[in-house]
């Protein structure tokens, strides 16, 4: 059996080394199960004990980042869905709807505002729109639209 559960959310970051307690966790495994572990744990060159929390550890891992991944994944099908909603129902494209942040730039080349059009050349202040679409056209905006944000 295990000590008194551990309130911990899976994805946390771990303790340093030096402060963490070990808890002892015991499990049954069959004849077959147990000398595949001190096998693999012979050519680890690890004990039983070490090799079976590194493959707790990896696995718990493992399985946070699958959920972190199918999470990020379904957010960018439900935004395409809604654009491709959108267009179906004719509505005009919002250049700015996929900008997850903005960044104060100074203009390397001339751009328009995707807001107001304004053209802004080589030099000038401008804000650059970061999107989680790589195959967007990254928007730009003007300082003053940029100040109505
Ligand atoms: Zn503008």
């Amino acid at each position: 059996m295990t000590s008194p559960p551990r309130r911990r959310k899976r994805g946390r970051a771990p303790l340093p080394e030096g402060e963490r307690k070990d808890r002892l966790v015991q499990a049954r495994v069959d004849e077959e199960l147990d000398e595949v572990l001190r096998d693999a744990a012979k050519q680890q060159r690890v004990s039983v004990s070490q090799l079976v929390r590194n493959v707790l550890e990896d696995t718990f891992k493992l399985v946070d980042n699958v959920v972190a991944d199918a999470a990020k994944l379904g957010a960018g099908v439900a935004r395409d869905a809604r654009k491709v909603a959108a267009a179906a129902r004719g509505e005009p494209r919002d250049p700015l709807a996929g900008v997850a942040a903005w960044q104060e730039v100074v203009l390397a080349r001339d751009q328009g505002c995707a807001q107001c059009g304004v053209a802004m050349k080589r030099g000038q202040p401008a804000m650059m729109g970061i999107t989680d679409d790589p195959a967007a056209t990254r928007p730009w905006l003007c300082t003053a639209c940029a100040a109505r944000l």
